[in-house]
């Protein structure tokens, strides 16, 4: 990982204990992924091997709360689902944090209607927001790329205090382009 070269001739080095837990930390991510809907297709292309979300450490999907520390909410979130999505981030051990894939998930996309929670961040601390209908596999790593940076600035978390959420809102990363041919009405 390039450390033996920064390393002097002796092999001793200093830092600070909350460095290296930090430097420990925002490279072991634990993914749980709640994907609900085709978000979750992107999210799966991630961990595959075109882009391989493992070159950030953070390929190892949990499937279960307790050994989870980053939320990863992929898909709409209905009415009737919202109850389990708290559950589970509940039962995540601190400190942990969330990312909200999507239209659907951040905002309940186009799913105007009574059934579709109109943004997840109603019910639990979302920490990276990531547009786009679907998001690239891209545009997820650079959420995790985001909340890597923020661990790394913040180092422990505060004794016995709950975290504030980041709130980061990820760029689009494409333009929308113009019509290929004008449209006339004759
Ligand atoms: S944002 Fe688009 S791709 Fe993602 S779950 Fe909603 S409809 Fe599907």
């Amino acid at each position: 990982m390039g450390l033996e070269a920064a390393l002097p001739v002796d092999g001793f080095m200093t830092t600070q204990l909350r460095r290296v837990i930090g430097w420990a930390r925002r490279n072991s991510l634990w993914p749980m992924p709640f994907a609900t809907a085709c978000c979750g297709i992107e999210l799966m292309a991630t961990a595959c091997s075109r882009f391989d979300l493992a070159r950030f450490g953070a390929e190892v999907m949990r499937f279960s709360p307790r050994q989870s520390d980053l939320l990863i909410v992929a898909g709409r979130i209905s009415a009737k689902m919202m109850p389990v999505l708290q559950h589970t981030y509940a039962q995540m051990p601190e400190p942990k944090w969330v990312i909200s894939m999507g239209a659907c998930a951040s905002t309940g996309g186009v799913f105007d209607t009574y059934a579709v929670v109109q943004g997840c961040d109603q019910f639990i601390p979302v920490d990276v927001y990531i547009p786009g209908c679907p998001p690239r596999p891209e545009q997820l790593i650079e959420g995790v790329m985001a909340i890597q940076r923020l661990i790394d600035e913040q180092g422990l978390p505060p004794p016995g205090g709950k975290r504030k959420p980041f709130g980061i809102v990820l760029q689009p990363n494409f333009a929308p382009r113009p019509q290929p041919v004008g449209l006339t009405v004759s």
